[in-house]
């Protein structure tokens, strides 16, 4: 670490801006606005020993000679000196900084890039909106009042991540501080109802670039998430330092048994009060069985927070470049899965009434599954298979439906795979092609290795 970070409280302390141009205009305020007592010094006014008694100074004069005189005279005198723009003359740096006070951020590439400096900031800024202001204070107000209670600190940190995950912060944000005010006073004096609650999430496909916003947020705060077992790493990751992580994903046993415990887990973990995410891949909603729990969570009272999430189903047609819908080819798409009573049966009237059908757990009967869908919609019908969409390891077979389970099987296709059937595939696959110079005839089928 090249710099040692400190905020300095400057309240009442002389401080030293040489020069006259806009960065000497620009220090000077910013350092009165901080409280400082600021003297302003010409560059043609200044000589050495004009920087005794300062605790800081700025030199931006832009003036060689200057710098090196200012610089000479505020290290032996022991002040904190920053020449602007003169990294080797510089007892401290300024950062580039997010002001939402009395919350203050400072981002700091140690002089390396003021440009990615300015870009973080201006994610930051997009990040932590204007309600993180008042937000701040409100919490620090609340802490001033716990401490006077006498309140244990573990106590304490309780209530601070019940405000965290309570709607103050939204309440803010619309401009209601009344009623902002009132819940979080409810939270402090422990008199609100169970803060508990559930939030059923979607982590997208595998990506952790594929979450909401909202996502990574509400798994950021969270007591416990409690994952699917093929949440990527990567996803989890992003979960808070102190959040409890629970795979309740497949581990052999009947699923209804499965679902019903980990249904009585949510309502248990929210009754306790704890703020807890079920985070399931792709879309809750889309054969994630997000609806039983809901249902479940519902029946229990428990407040419910619902995120959709990007679903494989259009997530992995996409990372293999098929569009489900496209002018003139397809303006209708099915989505189903191969598993349960009657999904065969299903799986045909589908194909004949879609013109685009996306198959999820389509591996494990691939055979039977394509077999159908060529009865139904004719064996020449093009098809592709795509598997671990849209991570590193993603790979994909296209063909026709008579050939699809083939193809799969010799290429060693995997689980989780999804199938998509219809005239897009074809339609896409010829664009790729004839892009890549090579007529569509001579390569009717083929196995794409992505990255
Ligand atoms: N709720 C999930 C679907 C759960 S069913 C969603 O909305 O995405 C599980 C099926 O999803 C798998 O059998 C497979 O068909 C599909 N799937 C999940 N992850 C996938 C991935 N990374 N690539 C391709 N298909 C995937």
């Amino acid at each position: 670490m090249r710099y040692y970070p400190v905020f300095l409280d400057l309240a009442g302390q002389p401080c030293v801006v040489l020069g006259d141009g806009k960065f000497a205009i620009e220090k000077a305020a910013a350092l009165r606005e901080a409280g400082a007592d600021v003297r302003a010094i010409p560059s043609r006014e200044y000589t050495p020993g004009a920087l005794a008694g300062a605790r800081l100074v700025v030199d931006a004069s832009e003036d060689v000679e200057i710098n090196r005189l200012s610089w000479e005279e505020a290290e032996a005198a022991g002040i904190l000196i920053n020449v602007v723009d003169r990294p080797e003359q510089c007892r401290f740096i300024a950062p580039a900084i997010v002001r939402r006070d009395p919350l203050l951020i400072a981002i700091s590439t140690s002089g390396e890039s003021p440009f990615l400096a300015s870009m973080l900031r201006a994610r930051i800024e997009r990040w932590l909106g204007r309600e993180w202001g008042p937000f701040v204070a409100l919490v620090g107000e609340v802490r001033r009042r716990l401490r006077k209670r006498g309140l244990p600190i573990a106590e304490q940190t309780r209530v601070y991540r019940r405000l965290l995950n309570s709607d103050v912060l939204s309440l803010v944000r619309r401009g209601r501080p009344v009623e902002a005010n009132r819940l979080a006073s409810g939270i402090a004096a422990a008199r609100s109802e169970s803060s508990g609650r559930v939030a059923l999430v979607g982590a997208g496909p595998g990506d952790p670039d594929l979450m909401t916003v909202k996502a990574r947020e509400l798994i950021a705060s969270a007591d416990y998430v409690l994952h699917d077992a093929l949440i990527a790493p990567e996803t989890l990751a992003l979960c808070g330092p102190d959040t409890r992580l629970e795979n309740v994903g497949k581990r052999g046993g009947r699923a209804s048994t499965r679902q019903a415990n980990i249904n009585a887990r949510l309502i248990e973990l929210a009754r306790a009060d704890h703020f807890v995410v079920r985070l399931k891949g792709g879309d809750p909603f889309v054969f994630g069985r997000g609806g039983e729990e809901l249902d479940a969570l519902e029946r229990a009272g428990i407040d419910v927070v619902i995120v959709p999430g990007v679903t494989s189903a259009l997530a992995a047609p996409a990372a293999a470049g098929i569009p489900v819908t496209r002018r003139g080819v397809a303006s209708s798409v099915a989505i189903t899965t191969a598993q349960g009573a009657g999904s065969l049966d299903r799986l045909a009237d589908l194909a004949r009434a879609a013109d685009t059908l996306v198959v999820l757990m389509a591996l494990g009967e691939l055979s039977a599954v394509a077999d159908v869908l060529g009865r139904a919609v004719g064996g020449s019908r093009p098809a592709a298979v795509i598997a671990n969409a849209p991570l590193p390891g993603q790979r994909s077979v296209t063909g026709t439906l008579d050939r699809i389970a083939r193809l799969a099987a010799d290429a060693a296709i995997e689980p989780p795979a999804t199938l998509v059937v219809g005239d897009v595939v074809a339609a896409q696959r010829v664009l790729r092609q004839t892009r890549a110079g090579t007529p569509a005839e001579s390569r009717p089928e083929e196995v794409l290795v992505a990255r």
